[in-house]
C-alpha cells in the first residue's frame, strides 16, 4: 500500500528551488476554478502586471508560459529564431550551452562567443563576434549563469546589440528578483526567467516578456513557429488582452494562484529592496565563507549575489558534505556541474532563501560537518565573522 507523501522541512539554499514562503503555498491549495472563470482571468491580468512590475517594462507580451524556465528558453528561441538565422550566444557556463542547443534545434546558426566557467561574458568579444556577423539576427546570454555564479553586464551587452541591431535574448531565470534586470531601460527584446529562484515560488511557471519590435517580429512570422504549443501568436489567443479568451491548453491555475502570491510579496517589499537584501545577506555569507578559509570561484566584481560558489578544499569528500548537510541539518547546497563537478558547491541566497537566518545556519552547519569529518576550521570564526558583518550594518 502506498501513502500520502509528507516531505521534510528542507531549508533551500541550492541553486533552487528556493525557500516557498507558507502564504504563497496556501494559496497553492485555494479551490481549483475553471482556467476561463472570469474570476480568474480578472487575476491573470494582475499577474501580468505584476510581472511586469518585476522585469521593468511596459511590455504587453509579459506573461508566464506553463512550464520551468526550460520552456521559456526554448520558447524564446522557436519564436524568434527560424531555420538559417545567425544567432550570437554566449557560453560561460552550462546555460549558455543550452541556448546553444536550443539555437541549433530551431534551425539556426550558432556564432559561440566562449568565456571560462566562473567568468562573466566578455563585451570586446560580443562585440568582434558582432562585426564580423553583420547577418546576424541576435545576440543570446544569460545574465547570472547559475551553474558558476558569474553575473555578466547585460546593460552593456544590450547596449553592444542594438548597435549592431540585432534582437537582444536574456536569460534572466536566476537574475530576475536578485539583482537588477531592466527590460525596458536597457531594451531587451526577449527574456524568459523561472518561478523556483529568485521569485520563491513553486516551480513549473517560466516568466517570458517580449518587447513590442520583438512581438511584432513573431506576428509577421510567415512560417508557422514550429512547436505548436509554444508559438506565442497562439498563446496569446489565452492570454492576451483584448481579445477574447479562448482554450489553448489548460493553465495549471493552482500554480498561477502560488505565482500571484509571491509576486504580490515582491511588490509588497518594492523590488529594489529585493536587490539591496540579496546583496546584504551575500555580503555576510562572504564574510563567514571566508573566514572558513573558503575561495569564491568567480572574482569580486563579477559574482551574482544569489548564487555562491565556491571551492572544495583538498581533501574534502565533497559529495559527503552535502549529504551531511541534508541527513543531519535539513539543509540543501548544490554541487557543481559539468567541468566543476566535484570541484565546487553552490550556495544559494535565492528569494525567501535570502535571509539572516539561513546565513547563519548554512555557515553553521558546514562548520560542524567540516569539524565533524575532521576539517576544522577555528570553531565558530565563520559565524562570528557574518556576525561582525551584520552587526556593523545593524
Ligand atoms: C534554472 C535555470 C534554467 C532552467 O530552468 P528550469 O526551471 O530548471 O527549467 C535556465 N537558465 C538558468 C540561468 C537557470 O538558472
Amino acid at each position: 500500500m502506498s501513502t500520502s507523501f509528507n516531505p521534510p522541512q528542507r531549508t533551500l539554499m541550492g541553486p533552487g528551488p528556493s525557500d516557498v514562503a507558507a502564504r504563497v503555498l496556501l494559496a497553492l491549495a485555494r479551490p481549483t476554478v475553471g482556467h476561463l472563470d472570469p474570476q480568474f482571468i480578472d487575476m491573470m491580468d494582475d499577474v501580468k502586471r505584476l510581472l511586469q512590475y518585476a522585469f521593468r517594462t511596459d511590455n504587453t507580451l509579459t506573461l508566464p508560459l506553463s512550464g520551468p524556465g526550460s520552456v521559456g528558453m526554448e520558447a524564446v528561441f522557436v519564436n524568434l529564431i527560424e531555420p538559417g538565422d545567425k544567432v550570437v550566444v554566449c557560453v560561460n557556463g552550462a546555460f549558455g550551452g543550452r541556448m546553444k542547443e536550443n539555437v541549433l534545434r530551431a534551425g539556426g546558426v550558432p556564432v559561440v562567443v566562449e568565456d571560462e566557467w566562473g567568468r562573466a561574458v566578455d563585451p570586446d568579444k560580443v562585440e568582434d563576434a558582432l562585426r564580423q556577423h553583420p547577418d546576424a539576427r541576435a545576440l543570446a546570454f544569460v545574465h547570472a549563469e547559475t551553474s558558476t555564479g558569474a553575473l555578466s553586464d547585460a546593460q552593456t551587452l544590450a547596449a553592444i546589440a542594438h548597435r549592431h541591431d540585432v534582437f537582444c535574448i536574456v536569460d534572466t531565470v536566476t537574475s530576475l528578483g536578485g539583482v537588477p534586470v531592466e527590460v525596458d531601460a536597457w531594451q531587451f527584446d526577449a527574456v524568459y526567467a523561472g518561478t523556483q529562484k529568485c521569485l520563491s515560488c513553486v516551480p513549473g511557471l517560466s516568466p517570458v516578456s517580449f518587447s513590442e519590435r520583438a512581438a511584432a517580429h513573431i506576428r509577421a512570422r510567415t512560417r508557422p513557429v514550429q512547436s505548436w504549443f509554444l508559438d506565442m501568436n497562439l498563446v496569446m489567443g489565452y492570454w492576451g488582452s483584448g481579445v477574447k479568451r479562448t482554450y489553448h491548453h489548460t493553465a495549471p491555475v493552482n500554480s498561477l494562484y502560488a505565482l500571484h502570491e509571491s509576486l504580490l510579496m515582491i511588490e509588497e517589499e518594492g523590488i529594489e529592496n529585493a536587490w539591496s537584501r540579496h546583496r546584504h545577506h551575500h555580503l555576510a555569507l562572504r564574510a563567514g565563507l571566508e573566514a572558513m578559509g573558503l575561495e569564491f570561484l568567480v572574482p569580486e566584481t563579477e559574482r551574482t549575489p544569489q548564487l555562491n560558489a565556491v571551492r572544495i578544499p583538498a581533501g574534502v569528500d565533497e559529495a559527503l558534505v552535502r549529504r551531511r548537510l541534508l541527513d543531519d541539518h535539513d539543509l540543501e547546497i548544490g554541487a557543481g556541474l559539468g567541468p566543476l563537478a566535484g570541484r565546487i558547491w553552490r550556495i544559494g541566497l535565492m528569494g525567501q532563501s535570502c535571509c539572516k537566518r539561513n546565513v547563519l545556519r548554512c555557515l553553521g552547519s558546514l562548520e560542524a560537518v567540516l569539524a565533524d569529518l575532521g576539517h576544522a576550521p577555528p570553531a565558530g570564526a565563520a559565524t562570528a565573522a557574518a556576525h561582525a558583518l551584520y552587526g556593523k550594518e545593524a
